[in-house]
């Protein structure tokens, strides 16, 4: 009896009985066949060997998907246990799932891997891949698996604890064999390792059993997986690009900041440079802001337990605030990971009138949140710094202008800053919230319309909302693709009913406001950390700390250099001059190297004439420019965007 299925656009295939997932890609075309790496049946990826049933829908899973990619991931961190235990016999063997770009496998051997190791285990790998060795599924029994695995504790343990998530199906546990390896798992995999066209090993770290410190350390091996030669090698120059930007390395080769050990993890100290452009992107904020009807507010550091307690945020957020500080008489203080009750405060002084609304106060506000050090990186996950935060007041009426207002004020700014590719995510109502259902609808139908006009592609994540109400992330793809998340506006029907917020209508009665939280940097540190990885260090020139280097030829041109710099800096550039002693070329290579956007050579010819050899960031050298003419040029490439 021929058998019928369903193709993803609702076309019937016929046949024969007994087909498989492998056939029925055949029979669609051979191309695809020599693409598929499983299939998905009835919703459910499987692999290619399985036996279709009549009726059934059926999608063929491609290695060039994320899908794909994720079994070819998976089936090489099988490729990479099997090595290693081949050739460090006795070797316990944990877990090896598939990551965002790779896979990854943790073994117990007593000893972190070398470099040498991961070479050699390399190698193995490539054998196992040239021998082809089919990967076979076997469903056995949990006490079948026990003896398996019976010198393997780790596996044992994830057998015992037997999970659905994991390896189970019911009481049964399914296992991959090829050749004399095996391993615990759901599958699918490839049909066979020889299926497997690119890998490589990246890196070897220590990581704890089931990430808890207090079990066992496992040594951890991380290699990528890729559907061609050529993904691979693409995937491994971004890698490249990636730790060539990397701002926890450009920090202190540009002398901007450092994370010395002393001060602990996740906290940065701002050298005089660095501190340089935060001034420029502090006094950008504050400016914008005014501009945009915003009153400037500051805060402490520190504030009693009881106002966090009456924000909840001691309740639903206490994982991420420092300890209690209890001081002698007996009054609990709590170090701000907000900025937000202090702001309510404000809001609170005094009766507040609709006249008022909106009330939008700003802060660039330093705050503390308890981060655990194994998710700590540099400046884009800090334990402390500020937020260009705010909190908007307004009437449920005002809810729409305000939002499209905002989002308009949220690009601006990103876009001032270099950033011209936008994504964003709105997320709606959870199953558990406060506020009423309507309100929710309202603003989630204008954070919607907001999104619309601006022309953004966004995507819904629907009922990822906080409890407290609805949001939009905006996120930035970088030079090299990668995608950030920075600007987050939240609507908050929360706070406004924890401390009893009102304002006096019209009709002279009380209404509650409702409150947006947004930040648009994010955090002054962590916008400054992808703006440098984005710039590869090569800041925009209104934010780099230093403008031009003034570099004299000879001993004789240094008071002219001197002069240059002195009437670049009467104009408000930041100007340095080279007086190191050094060759004209080694100076104008290292103030490359620092990126400094105008290096302008002075000689004897400049001397007599006023004028400089220009080299600007991005155009020739230009041998003889009236200092005028180039004084006017710096002055517009330095130039801040408003
Ligand atoms: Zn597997
Ligand atoms: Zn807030």
């Amino acid at each position: 009896m021929p058998i019928t299925i369903t193709l993803p656009d609702g076309s019937p295939l016929r046949l024969p009985e007994g087909a498989t997932g492998r056939e029925a890609a055949g029979a669609i075309g051979r191309r695809l066949a020599e693409a598929a790496v499983a299939v998905k049946v009835d919703a459910e990826l499987r692999d290619l060997s399985v036996p279709l049933a009549d009726g059934a829908s059926l999608e063929v899973i491609t290695a060039d998907s994320d899908t794909g990619r994720h079994i070819l991931r998976h089936s090489a961190s099988h490729v990479l246990a099997q090595a290693v235990l081949g050739l460090f016999p006795g070797t316990r063997y944990a877990i090896g799932p598939a990551i965002e770009d790779g896979f990854y496998y943790d073994f117990d051997i007593g000893r972190a891997f070398t470099p040498e190791d991961l070479e050699a285990i390399e190698a193995r790998m490539t054998e196992i891949v040239a021998a082809d060795q089919p990967f076979v599924r076997e469903v056995v029994t949990k006490d079948e698996a026990l003896r398996v695995f019976a010198d393997q504790p780790f596996k044992r343990e994830i057998i015992e604890s037997v999970d659905e998530s994991e390896v189970a199906e019911g009481v049964r546990v399914t296992l991959y064999r090829n050749r004399d390896f095996v391993d615990l798992c759901r599958g699918p995999h490839l049909p066979s390792t020889g299926r497997l066209p690119a890998f490589k090993l990246l890196r070897a770290a220590g990581a704890y059993w089931r990430g808890d410190e207090h079990r066992p350390q496992l040594q951890r091996i991380y290699g990528t997986a890729w559907e061609s030669p050529a993904a691979l090698a693409d995937y491994l120059h971004r890698l490249e690009e990636a730790r060539r930007r990397d701002h926890r390395r450009l920090g202190p080769e540009l002398d901007l900041f450092s994370f010395p050990p002393e001060l602990g993890s996740g906290l940065a100290i701002w050298h005089p440079k660095g501190a340089t452009v935060r001034e420029a992107m502090e006094d950008y904020s504050r400016r914008t802001h005014r501009a945009h009807g915003y009153e400037l507010v500051a805060s402490p550091h520190i504030a009693r337990a009881h106002l966090w307690e009456q924000s909840g945020h001691l309740g639903f957020y206490a994982e991420s605030m420092y300890p209690i500080m209890e001081l002698d008489d007996g009054d609990r203080y709590v170090l701000k990971p907000m900025n937000c009750p202090f702001h309510i405060l404000i809001y609170q002084s005094r009766a507040r009138s609709y006249r008022e609304l909106p009330l939008r106060f700003f802060e660039l506000g330093t705050v503390y949140r308890y981060e655990r050090s194994g998710v700590v990186h540099g400046l884009l996950r800090a334990r402390g710094f500020t937020q260009d935060d705010s909190h908007i007041f307004c009437m449920e009426s005002q809810i729409d202008e305000e939002l499209k207002g905002l989002l308009d004020f949220s690009l601006m700014v990103l876009r001032d800053f270099g950033f011209d590719q936008f994504e964003a995510d709105l997320s709606t109502r959870p199953e558990k919230f406060v506020g009423r259902p309507e309100l929710w609808d309202r603003a989630t139908v204008a954070l919607a319309g907001a999104l619309e006009a601006s022309g953004l592609s966004y995507s819904v994540a629907e009922g990822e909302g906080a409890f407290y109400g609805p949001k939009i992330d905006l996120h930035v793809r970088d030079a090299i693709g990668r995608r950030w998340q920075l600007t987050t506006l939240q609507v908050d029907f929360g706070l406004p009913a924890n401390f009893q917020l009102e304002y006096a209508t019209t009709a002279n009665t009380r209404e509650r406001p409702v409150m947006i939280h947004r930040a648009l940097f994010g955090a002054v540190e962590r916008f400054f950390g992808v703006l440098l990885e984005h710039t590869a260090g090569a800041l925009p020139g209104w934010l780099c700390p230093v403008q031009a280097t003034v570099v004299p030829v000879a001993d004789r041109h240094r008071e002219y250099a001197g002069r240059v710099a002195a009437s670049l800096a009467g104009q408000g550039l930041r100007v340095e001059v080279d007086l190191a002693d050094e060759t004209v070329g080694e100076k104008i290579r290292r103030a490359l190297t620092q990126k400094h956007p105008a290096v302008l050579v002075v000689g004897d010819r400049d001397l007599d004439a006023g004028t400089v050899g220009l080299r600007l960031r991005g155009e020739d050298e230009e041998r003889g420019v009236p200092l005028a003419d180039a004084a006017r040029r710096l002055t517009e490439f330095c130039r801040a965007p408003r």
